[in-house]
């Protein structure tokens, strides 16, 4: 038999460590290519943090800030043609 510690989710707001009462996911859509040569797409559920129930709110806000950041960056990494178009 084995007895093993289970660690709680903190919250991830500040310095707040209290237990964490809610999850933040986002589905993620992966591309694979197949032995065909096609591409697949296949979405992923991905856990973004946790918070108590004192900061659902801040911490939305915190993961929005940051994903919509992030979705920014990699689509002009991708559509380096976008510009051109533009002009
Ligand atoms: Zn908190």
């Amino acid at each position: 038999m084995e007895v093993n510690k289970i660690y709680p989710y903190l919250c991830k707001h500040g310095s707040c460590l209290k237990r964490a009462e809610f999850t933040f996911t986002d589905v993620e859509i992966t591309e694979t290519e197949t032995k065909d040569g096609l591409i697949k797409e296949e979405p992923r559920t991905i856990t973004l943090g946790h918070s108590c129930e004192d900061h659902v709110e801040d911490v939305r806000k915190l993961f929005e800030e940051i994903f919509t950041e992030g979705k920014k960056n990699n689509l002009n990494k991708n559509n380096p043609k976008s510009k051109e178009n533009k002009v």
